[in-house]
This record gives structure tokens, sequence and C-alpha cells, in this order.
């Protein structure tokens, strides 16, 4: 059992804390949850007016918390095995334990694991409502710690305070949804005490695609094959939902895409539109329609294959659309059954990190122990979550990360006894 002493500073008494945790998203609650079960005291500082806002918008509402296949191919950074004892030690059964024991079933949509509920929100009632309150200080940004190595403290300031501790965890996520309190300015409190920050980038993100090139299909969505090639070279097939927005590509395969072309130039996105049907099929399929109604006009030729709304465009930009089908050639149809198999959109820009779910980049772990994610610099420091330079692909893993990280500090802090 660790508990708070008291200390006199400048004549003054306080508190110090066993363990600090900075921030009050998924990885600082899954902390101050394991702390609580172990009788350890912490303090949480949280700069929203409450805790786990962004946990609330994950998968649209419905808290997509895990997945069913955790590998290490779902995670990006400089160092591809840092996360693995994490992953493999706190894994997806290890996640859906946890919840189980606060009465929280979760389950599986296409590998994608939910809470029963379907709402965020049991996550965050299941994580919160099982902490103290008075262990929580809210609307409390940490604008500044240092550490007193001959004493082994902590000193942890905020705008109206400062706190002691034996060990802070920094859990202040990354640069991602500046709305959930994400703003990328909480990386210099590492920095400060010498950890690097790679080059960071949004991810699982929209695209934004060459201007006129998605025109007139906004809120168009399909399900496709979508291939993402840097300069020319084929690096990332994705299969799923693809949106149109008014600028450019979104859906699931452009949030899996998007972390493979973060920070890269000369990147196209190359869409079949009719993956499951090869191309003779649909030419075969096209003369059939053409030759039935020979009358129609050429726009909505293909639409029986997509959305009216591709066909409209894809037959305006071969010069189709104002032709009756009688007097669209077999050529024509060929071109046209090709374009469906690809269609290429040159990316241009992302949306940018206010629209982004994660950062690509963050605290080099070549500095951070990966089993107990203790700083290699500062004893007593910890990093865990989206801060460090692990992303997860589209999916729940990055909230498995999250949590799998901060299960790691808490067993650092258990065995360490601080
Ligand atoms: C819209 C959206 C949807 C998403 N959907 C999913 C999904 O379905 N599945 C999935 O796996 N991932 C999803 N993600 C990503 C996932 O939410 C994050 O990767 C994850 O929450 C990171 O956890 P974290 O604890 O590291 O950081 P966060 O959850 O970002 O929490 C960091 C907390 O620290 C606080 N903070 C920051 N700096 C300070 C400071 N100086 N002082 C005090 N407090 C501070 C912030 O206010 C915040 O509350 C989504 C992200 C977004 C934006």
């Amino acid at each position: 059992m660790l508990k708070y002493y008291i200390i006199k500073q400048f004549g003054v008494l306080f508190v110090v804390y066993p363990i600090i945790i900075v921030g009050g998203g998924f990885s600082g609650l899954v902390l101050a949850n394991g702390l609580t079960d172990n009788n350890i005291d912490f303090l949480l500082l949280e700069r929203n007016d409450r805790v786990g806002k962004k946990l609330l918008a994950t998968g649209n509402g419905r808290g997509n918390v895990t997945n069913k296949n955790i590998a290490l191919e779902n995670y990006h950074g400089a160092d591809f095995s840092f996360p693995s004892f994490a992953l493999k030690t706190y894994d997806n059964r290890h996640i859906e334990g946890f919840f189980d024991k606060k009465g929280i079933i979760l389950t599986c949509e296409d590998d994608k694991v939910y809470p029963a509920s379907l709402q965020a929100n049991s996550l965050l009632d299941g994580l919160r409502l099982y902490i103290d309150e008075a262990k929580i200080k809210t609307n409390a940004y940490v604008s500044d710690i240092t550490f007193d190595k001959a004493k082994k403290l902590f000193t942890v300031k905020t705008k109206d305070d400062i706190y002691y501790s034996r060990a802070v965890a920094l859990c202040v996520g990354g640069m991602a949804g500046k709305a959930f309190g994400t703003d990328g300015s909480s990386y210099r409190l590492a920095e400060k005490f010498g950890h690097k920050v790679s080059k960071l980038y949004p991810a699982l993100v929209q695209l934004v695609t060459e201007k006129g090139s998605v025109k007139g299909l906004k809120g168009v969505k399909q399900t496709v094959k979508a291939t993402l090639t840097v300069g020319g070279k084929v690096i990332k097939t994705a299969v799923g939902d693809l949106l149109f927005t008014d600028n450019g590509l979104s859906g699931n395969t452009i949030f899996t895409l998007s972390s493979f072309s973060a920070g890269k130039t000369d990147c196209t996105i190359n869409v079949e539109f009719v993956p499951q049907i090869d191309v003779e099929q649909i030419i075969k399929s096209l003369k059939n329609r053409r030759d039935s109604y020979p009358d129609l006009l050429g726009e909505t030729l293909l639409s029986g294959l997509v959305h009216s709304r591709i066909s409209s465009k894809i037959c305006q930009e071969a010069g189709v659309a104002k032709l009756i089908y009688s007097k669209i050639s077999d050529k024509q149809i060929e071109m046209l059954a090709k374009t469906l198999k690809n269609t290429c959109f040159k990316v241009v820009d992302t949306t940018g990190f206010d629209n982004a779910q994660v950062t690509n980049g963050g605290v080099l772990t070549k500095d951070v122990n990966p089993e107990t994610m203790e700083s290699k610099l500062v004893s007593g420091l910890y990093l865990c979550g989206e801060v460090l330079d692990v992303a997860g692909d589209c999916g729940g893993y990055n909230l498995q990360w999250a949590y799998s990280s901060a299960n790691c500090v808490l067993g650092a802090i258990i065995n360490g006894n601080r």
C-alpha cells in the first residue's frame, strides 16, 4: 500500500503523492483505476473541465476500445518492436477482463471491439466512477514539471497550484484533436527532461485531393478497394468504406491509408469501385445494359454498379454522359470499365491535426523502457499512450496501446514501491 506523506517546503506543509498522473484521457484513467485497485495513492491532473472527453468521441461515439487481431504490423513508429512487450502482456483479452470486472461486456463487429451498449460513455463511466473524485483535479493544465534528483522529488506546476510526487506519468496524449485537450503543447514537458520528439504528422485523417477531382461527389459512400502509392510504388491496400468529402476522401479505407501516407509526398489513392467483379464481367454487364436500353442517357450507364453520382461523374469525364446508350461504343465501354477498376486521386494534403484521430510520431521510444514505460533519462518519469512515437491503425488499436502502455506503468509502480 503506497500512501502520500507530508513534507515541509519553504515553511509550508505539502503532500507528496507516490505518483501524479498528468492527463485524464484513456491511458490516465486506466492507470488511475489500476492504482485504485492496488491501494496506491495518486493525484490526476486534467486540463479540461472533465476527464475522458476524447474517449466519448471514439468509434463515432461507440467506443471502439480494441480489436480481435492485435499485431505489431498495426502500429507505426521509429522503433517497430517497441510496443511488443506491452501489447503481448496486456492484450485484447486483458482489456476484456478489465472491463468485465466492472460489469461492462465487450462485443465484436468485424473484429472491432465495442462495449455491448455500443456507447463510449459505458467505458468512461466504468473508468470514472471507480476513482475517488477527490483524487482528480480538472481545469488543471500542467505547465511545468521539475525533478530534484537529490530529494527524488517531482514538482508539478499548474496555473493555480504546486504539487509534489515521487513519480510522474505523462498521459498527455499527442497533437490530434485539439478540441479534446490535445494540442501538442505537452510534448514540451518531456522535452524539458531531454526527451526528443520526432516530426509529427496527422494520421487517421481525411485526405485532400487535387482540386476538382471529387467535385459533385460530397457525401457519396461506396465500398471499395483503395490502394496508396507513393512515388509510383504500391504501399498499402485497404478494403471498406470510402466517403467523398467536399475536398477529398474519407472513410475507414482512407483513415487506414493515411497512416502510411503521413509525411510523404507524391501520394495517390487508386480506387477500385467494384472490387468483387472482374473487368470482363463489367464490360459484359455494361454492354447488356446498353443493348437493353438503347435510348437512355449515358450518365446512368454505370449506376447498376456504383452510386449514381459516381456513374454520372465518370461518364462526364469520359465524354459519354450526354450520349444515349446506343451511341456509346465498345471501346468507350471498355474505358469506363477500366476506370471503375482504377480511378486515381492525387493527394495534396490532409485536413490536419484538428481533424485527425491520432498523431504519427511523438516522444522517441529509444529513451523509454518498453516494459515499464519509464524514462531512461529521469528515474520516476513515465510516459504512456499517444504521447509516445507509437500510432495504431484504425480499428481500436490506439485505445489498446493506451491501455497496454498504462498497465506497464502500473506494473512498474507496484513492483518499484515508490
Ligand atoms: C474523434 C476521435 C475518434 C477516435 N476513435 C478511436 C477509436 O474508435 N478507437 C481507438 O482505438 N482510438 C480512437 N481514437 C484515438 C484515441 O482516442 C487516442 O489515441 C487515445 O485516446 C490516446 O489516449 P491517451 O491517454 O494517450 O491520450 P488522450 O486520450 O488524448 O488523453 C490525454 C489527456 O491529457 C490531457 N492533457 C494534455 N496535456 C495536459 C496538460 N499539460 N495538463 C493536464 N492535462 C493535459 C488532455 O486534455 C486529455 O484529456 C480516436 C481519436 C479521436 C480524436
